[in-house]
Parts: C-alpha cells; sequence; structure tokens
C-alpha cells in the first residue's frame, strides 16, 4: 500500500456548440496540455455524439498523462443544466429534448463528469484563471453570436436559481413594446445587444440619416465592419455603437443595482468594438446605476483569448466536481 495517496493532476474541459467541439486537457495550473477538435453537426444522433466524443477523449487522454491522471470532465454547452446534468430543449442543437449528458458521458468513460451552460462556464473560467480571479461577488455578461448571457456569482458560488436558469438579463426588458425577441417577447436587452441587435441598430440609423455614410457600401454589416467605420470616423457607425452601448449600460445598471457585484465582467465577439461601446456603455452606467452603488462596480473585459477561454472555462468546471472513478 502507497503511504499517501497520488493527486490526479488533469482534467478535460469539453465546449459544445451547435458547429463544433472543442476539447482539451488542462493541467493543475490551468495550462491546455493538448487540444481537438471535430463537427458537432456530424452527429445528429446523440448516442452516436456520445460514443465519438468519449472515444475522442480517451484518445487524448491516453497521449496526454493517461487515463489514471485525469480526474474529471467539465462540459459547457449551450442550454445545458448543471443541476440536473442535461442539456434541455436546447434551440440550435441537432439533439432535441432533454439529454442527460453528464450522465450518459459519466456511463462511457467512467469518470465523473459536470455540464454547465456557457455563461457559467464562462464565469468559472474567468474566476479560475480570468479577470475576476480572487473575487466573491461578481458578474460575467457574455455578448457574442448567440446573443447575451451572464452569470453571477455571490459570496464565491454561482447563483444558479431554483431550476438553474438565473442570470437571464439578455431577457429582460429595456424598452416596453420594443424589438420583438426570440424568446416571444419585445424588448429584451438582446434585442439590443448582441450581434444582431446592432446590425438591426445599424440599419435603422442608415435608414434615419441624411449623412453619407460607410455603411451603406458594405456587403456584410457586421460587429467587426461597423467597429472598422467607426476607427475611419464614420458619425453613422460611431451613433450606432452610441446606441448599442447605451442600451447595454442601462441594462448592466439595472443588474449592478440589483446586484451590488465587486465587478462586471464582460467578454465575447463584441468587445473588438472597444472604446466605440465601452465609452458610451460607461457614461450610461454612470447614470442609471444606483447612487450608492456608483464608482464602485469595477468594469472589466475579460483577459481570457478568445480560442481559450470557454475549454478553460469547462476545466474549472471539472475541478470542481466531486472525483469518482469506475475503472481505477
Ligand atoms: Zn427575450
Amino acid at each position: 500500500m502507497e503511504e499517501v495517496d497520488e493527486i490526479k493532476t488533469r482534467v478535460v474541459g469539453v465546449d459544445i456548440r451547435e458547429t463544433k467541439t472543442t476539447y482539451a486537457v488542462v493541467n493543475i495550473r490551468g495550462e491546455i496540455l493538448a487540444q481537438d477538435h471535430f463537427r458537432t453537426s456530424d452527429y445528429p444522433e446523440i448516442s452516436s455524439y456520445v460514443n465519438a466524443l468519449s472515444e475522442k477523449i480517451l484518445t487524448i487522454i491516453e497521449e496526454n498523462g493517461g487515463y489514471g491522471s485525469v480526474r474529471s470532465v467539465g462540459i459547457s454547452a449551450p442550454s445545458a443544466n448543471y443541476l440536473t446534468g442535461c442539456i434541455e430543449n436546447a434551440a440550435n442543437m441537432p439533439w432535441k429534448g432533454v439529454i442527460p449528458l453528464a450522465a450518459m458521458l459519466r456511463d462511457q468513460l467512467g469518470l465523473a463528469v459536470a455540464v454547465a451552460n456557457d455563461a457559467h462556464i464562462t464565469a468559472l473560467g474567468e474566476k479560475a484563471y480570468g479577470s475576476a480571479h480572487g473575487m466573491k461577488d461578481f458578474i460575467v455578461v457574455s455578448i457574442s453570436h448567440g446573443g447575451l448571457g451572464s452569470c453571477i456569482f455571490t459570496n464565491g458560488l454561482p447563483h444558479l436559481g431554483v431550476n438553474g436558469f438565473a442570470g437571464e438579463v439578455g431577457h429582460t426588458c429595456v424598452e416596453v413594446e420594443g424589438r420583438l425577441c426570440g424568446c416571444g417577447r419585445r424588448g429584451c436587452l438582446e434585442t439590443y445587444v448582441s450581434d444582431k441587435g446592432l446590425v438591426k441598430t445599424a440599419e435603422e440609423e442608415i435608414a434615419n440619416s441624411n449623412e453619407p455614410t460607410l455603411l451603406s457600401e458594405l456587403e456584410d454589416l457586421s460587429i467587426a465592419t461597423i467597429a472598422s467605420c467607426c476607427d475611419k470616423g464614420d458619425r453613422v457607425a460611431i451613433d450606432t455603437f452610441r446606441r448599442v452601448g447605451t442600451m447595454l449600460g442601462v441594462g448592466l445598471a439595472n443588474y449592478a443595482s440589483v446586484i451590488n457585484p465587486e465587478a462586471i465582467i464582460l467578454t465575447g465577439d463584441m468587445m473588438i468594438a472597444g472604446k466605440w461601446l465601452l465609452k458610451p456603455m460607461r457614461t450610461a452606467f454612470d447614470e442609471h446605476v444606483f447612487h450608492n452603488i456608483r464608482g464602485r462596480v469595477r468594469i472589466l473585459v475579460s483577459i481570457l483569448k478568445e480560442g481559450e477561454r470557454d475549454v478553460l472555462g469547462a476545466s474549472a468546471l471539472a475541478w470542481d466536481v466531486k472525483e469518482y472513478s469506475l475503472f481505477k
């Protein structure tokens, strides 16, 4: 018998998206030792997807320290519920209904598996390795292709809500009778602050402006192309981000006034707009936040690399789950 038990120094982080699944072996210091990916859409059946994923995980861990060095697996997936271990009615994924992904994969791998939604995972990654390191009370808001997601941490723990759906600030109303949202209601923050919301605002600004604008010459209106027009001094492009940034500032001020966080950490594709988004956001935030909180909430942008954030976040989830090994 050994005098002391060995500690397992590696975990696997998996980021499942509509098009691509990325998986990585991450060590105890948050270093990605190996990473690979495959097309999610190649597996329209969940059972064949789980078979493929578990085979690929077993291969990558065999090549990087072996099965005995891996403690657990953390998974980021859209509409994944940490409390149930299931993907629950994900709108854009090939698998419909409620999928008990954590249990299915645990049975195949013989390792502890936890799942969480992308916003929860992003927040875990920021706490473990990023801008929220050392913080107990913070909010992470991610603005990217899918919309606006968020996760709240209080007293060092994620606040998930009784059903696991807390933090849906993207679906709080900022404009009564406003734009129609994918959730079926009107005026949600996400309909203004998201890539689609930005494009819609740009189209409105182009239609309402008498000034010539570079935006009307663009074939593809997107965060990157509109931001590059701002850099060239285009008034209509700058006004587009000013409106979107103002909406974001109002949404975040409401959020901060309820939660009283130490910091709000912003992530996602929208951050490439930089000052064009962040300056009007900050002005609106300071104007609308509760006066006793004003000046006391740090607003930060994620320092994690875009291609690594999600697998790192998933690996942070893996460290949080109770160790379990079927095959020693
Ligand atoms: Zn909505």
